[in-house]
């Protein structure tokens, strides 16, 4: 029997697709699309039961095998690969269990963001990660590129949000491991391994997520300032005001707010001019009294000289304004820019002037390049788009920017993982022995290189 009729037996005719019964859509994650050849199948399983059996078959023939959520992947991890099984988990898809005495939530892989979101919510609970992507985006996704977002500040990135995983290997071993509790340490943390892995070492098509009390208070500010140093200041400064409430502190540099408010379409809290923009929010639970402690921090920083300018929002509506200004990042293609994006990560005392040494290198290699600098800043997560006279090539940009990060001891991924699109700059950020051990485990766990290939790592394992 082939691999197909194989899987079929397993899976079901209906639930596997070949040829041009594959959809377009398949073919792509976010940004890098199928370039070479076809893959072989497309294959939407319904139970962990049936993805360890199409794994059986995919290991026993040798076959790639690239794993799908909500192919909303920012570094070509989800983009198959010629002669390869896709798998979509899309029809696992649902929340099984909310545990309010663990403050867990149990969910199936293929589950989007939103949904996760919703039920907690409706259990008077709160997940604590948001992004652009929430409707799309699936749990077994963010948790295989270690999704972050904008509330990172506060909660942390997956890793920080994930206590559990059932995880099915290469082989078709099933790995359930879906720990409730917060405190175990008991041998190796073998979840961790998972997470941020991209789909190369094993496919997670279950997982127990750590929930928190939902808020029930919501302060926002739009700031301006006139130098880095006074982000710095506002950044300790609203950290020790409102200790563990501050839940996001995003910075969009003057060149990123002047694009955005003047052709991008966003509203303009503040006047344009100034060197950067700070949105600052806090998330608290008693309504009463935390937005009078949020404008006494504001007052404090004004009076300190961390802020030259400052609104605040009165209403839910006005807040949303604040933050449309921050997603406007979804804005540069429609505004004409090139995929020129990069998600970096820069020690936090030093992004100010990091940005004025890229800014200077820029402009020394492609006079008249324009920038927009925005990003996560209290987490040292830095985007950058850039737009350069026209028939300069990507690769040159894209070498100068991530040499710089090298030389300031950043990463060239603060968020979105490696996938196909960095991978031939990930010695900028590791160590070879780092990538060593990252050669030895995937050897370890998928010793014969199907799950994912080429993403992360080149070639094959153990090489
Ligand atoms: C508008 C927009 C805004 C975004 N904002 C942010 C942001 O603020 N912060 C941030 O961190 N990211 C952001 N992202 C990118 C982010 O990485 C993805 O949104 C999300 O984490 C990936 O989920 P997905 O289900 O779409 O995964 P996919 O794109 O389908 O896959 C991503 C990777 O995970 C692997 N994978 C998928 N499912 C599984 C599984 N079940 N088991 C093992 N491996 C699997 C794939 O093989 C691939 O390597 C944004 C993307 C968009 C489009």
């Amino acid at each position: 029997m082939g691999v197909i009729e194989a899987i079929k037996a397993v899976v079901g005719a209906g639930a596997v697709f070949e040829g041009e019964a594959i959809e377009a859509t398949y073919l792509s994650d976010w940004v890098v699309p199928m370039t070479d050849g076809r893959p072989l199948g497309l294959v939407k399983p319904a139970t962990t039961v049936e993805v360890a059996a199409v794994m059986r078959v995919a290991h026993e023939a040798a076959i790639p095998v690239v794993v799908q959520g909500g192919r909303t992947g920012l570094a070509g991890g989800a983009t198959p690969v010629d002669g390869g099984l896709v798998l979509s988990l899309e029809r696992m898809s649902g929340v099984e269990e909310v545990d309010g005495a663990a403050s867990t939530m149990t969910v199936l892989a293929g589950t989007p963001l939103q949904t996760v979101q919703e039920a907690a919510s409706d259990a008077g609970l709160y997940f604590g990660l948001d992004m652009g992507a929430r409707g799309t985006s699936q749990v077994g996704g963010m948790v295989a590129t270690n999704a972050g977002g904008n509330r990172v500040i506060r909660f942390g990135m997956m890793r920080d949000l994930v206590l559990g995983l059932e995880v099915v290997l290469a082989d078709g071993t099933v790995i359930t491991a879906l720990n409730k509790l917060i405190k175990n340490n008991a041998g190796y943390d073998v979840r961790q391994y998972f997470i941020g892995s991209e789909g190369t070492l094993g496919i997670v098509t279950r997982a127990v997520l750590k929930l928190h009390p939902e808020p029930r208070s919501v302060s926002t500010a739009f700031c301006s300032v006139a130098s880095y140093d006074q982000v710095i200041g506002l950044l300790q400064h609203a950290r020790a005001w409102l200790a563990g409430s501050l839940s996001a502190f995003e910075l969009m540099w003057g060149d990123y707010y002047t694009l955005m408010t003047a052709e991008g379409g966003a509203p303009a809290p503040l006047p344009a001019g100034s060197t950067a923009y700070l949105l600052i929010e806090a998330l608290g639970t008693d309504p009463g009294a935390d937005p009078q402690r949020f404008d006494e921090m504001l007052e404090a920083a004004a009076g300190k000289g961390l802020i030259d300018d400052a609104a605040v929002a009165h209403s839910a509506r006005e807040a949303a304004a604040f933050w449309q200004v921050r997603d406007s990042s979804a804005e540069f293609a429609r505004l004409g820019w090139p995929a020129l994006g990069y998600d970096i990560g820069i020690p936090t005392r030093d992004i100010g002037r990091f940005i004025e040494a890229c800014r200077a290198r820029l402009q020394a290699a492609w006079p008249g390049s324009q920038t927009a600098f925005f990003g996560h800043i209290g987490d040292s997560n830095l985007h950058l788009h850039v737009k350069t006279p026209p028939a300069i090539p990507m690769r040159e940009v894209t070498d100068l920017v991530y040499g710089l990060v090298a030389e300031w001891h950043g990463t060239t991924s603060a968020e979105h993982g490696i996938g196909t699109l960095r991978r031939p700059y990930l010695g900028y950020t590791r160590t070879e022995a780092e990538l060593s051990v990252m050669r030895r485990i995937k050897a370890a766990l998928d010793p014969k290189g199907i799950l994912n290939p080429g993403k992360i790592l080149d070639g094959d394992p153990g090489d």
